[in-house]
């Protein structure tokens, strides 16, 4: 699926309606004695994508909401184009809203449904007509103009949820998970059309999401979110490969965590002594983040590949094999193997493994984790698994 279906016309007044920054300072939501949004502060990129990503829970919502009007900040200001709307009405902020659940009426067409926000506004009706011609076709959807939503797809429904969010030319375009209640196909296909969509009208968009990938695909720019607070702000590049905190390290992307602690400024774990640690403190303990690629397998003992390890089991993909492999101390790994780069190991052979590329964290001091549950988080076999965890 592609988004080439508009019109230059359609280009050009989608990018007149104003591309427009998004301020939030210092913004803390309460709800009773809970706070839910804590002294969060990050900019929206005027006509780029940022998304919000974080775990259940973490405040995401929240922050969209009060962006949009729907919920009212206990503290902080919100700016839009420059314009202060901390205080603002919903109507006049003009800000399109996605969310997870289609939100379509069900009773109107599709075309109704896409005109509904104009009509509301009392445009003309041949303005509407014309408005809604041209974002049906953008969003690939002209030959349903006359069907109900119950008529379509999830896909569907979702892309005419956001034709009509887009038809009164927000300012901002605010998506709540949009594609979150959709199977992972779906998903994919939508991302990619989104993607190629945002390329063509380059209006500013905030995007929440509890996917990482959906997050390092879509986003210029990434704000990592946990319990009510961010985590980290950055490209998919930075969050990825400089993650700030042990709880960015581990939630996005998937990671091994080696235990360990710190003696004469290097970790230690086993009789293994690794990692420069003179960020932490002496004696104290330290976690070491892998990722599963990261972790260079061999079956002899050569350059950098000096730790013992056992493989426990494989599993073959094909193209990749994902190596379950256990370190002298007892400690497991999960190592992400191109198939060729390795010759066939059975289960119980040693291997040698190298280490070198991993950050180095003190634990978190709430001793949780990315996944919220377990103390540490754990590379396990999939991207998925991690981020099922969130
Ligand atoms: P999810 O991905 O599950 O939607 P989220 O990161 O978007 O999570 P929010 O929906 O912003 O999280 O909720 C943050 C916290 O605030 C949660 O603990 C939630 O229970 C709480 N919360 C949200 N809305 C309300 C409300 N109206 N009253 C009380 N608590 C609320």
């Amino acid at each position: 699926m592609t988004a080439t279906g508009a019109s230059a016309g359609s280009r050009a007044s989608a990018k007149e309606a104003g591309a427009a920054g998004i301020e939030v300072e210092n913004l803390t939501k309460q709800f009773g004695s809970f706070t839910a949004v804590d002294d969060v502060t990050f900019t929206a990129a005027d006509g780029r994508v940022t998304a919000l990503l974080g775990p259940s829970g973490s405040g995401k919502s929240t922050v969209l909401r009060a962006i949009a009007g729907l919920e009212r900040p206990t503290a902080g200001r919100i700016t839009i184009a420059g314009e202060d709307q901390t205080d603002a009405s919903v109507q006049d902020r003009r800000v399109g809203f996605v969310f997870q659940h289609y939100a379509l009426f069900r009773h109107m067409s599709v075309r109704d449904n896409v005109a509904f926000g104009l009509s509301v506004r009392k445009v003309a009706k041949d303005e509407i007509r014309r408005r809604v011609d041209e974002l049906l076709d953008l969003v690939q959807l002209s030959p349903f103009a006359d069907r109900s939503p119950s008529q379509l797809s999830g896909g569907q429904r979702q892309r005419v949820a956001l034709a009509r969010a887009l038809a009164p030319r927000p300012r901002v375009l605010l998506l709540d998970e949009p594609f979150g209640a959709l199977d992972a196909r779906v998903r994919r296909d939508l991302r990619h059309w989104l993607d190629a969509l945002h390329r063509e009208l380059g209006v500013t968009s905030l995007l929440v999401t509890h996917d990482q990938e959906e997050a390092l695909e879509l986003a210029n720019e990434v704000v990592v979110m946990h319990h009510g607070r961010i985590e980290q702000v950055g490209s998919p590049d930075e969050v990825y490969n400089q993650p700030a905190t042990p709880f960015v390290a581990g939630f996005v992307g998937s990671a091994n965590v080696i235990q360990g602690h710190v003696r004469d400024g290097r970790v230690r774990f086993g009789e293994t002594v690794l990692w420069d640690a003179n960020h932490i403190d002496e004696g104290s303990d330290a976690h070491a983040y892998i990722r599963p690629h990261d972790v260079k397998v061999s079956g002899l003992k050569t350059g950098g590949a000096t730790i013992r390890a056992v493989l426990d089991r494989s599993k073959d993909l094909g193209w990749m094999s994902k190596l379950h492999l256990q370190l002298p101390d007892g400690q497991t790994l999960v190592a992400h193997v191109m198939n060729g780069d390795l010759g066939a190991h059975e289960p119980g052979e040693e291997v040698w493994v190298d280490l070198t590329e991993a950050k180095v964290f003190a634990p978190p001091a709430d001793g949780e984790s990315a996944a919220g549950e377990t103390p540490v988080p754990r590379a396990d076999d999939s991207l998925e698994a991690v981020q099922a965890t969130g």
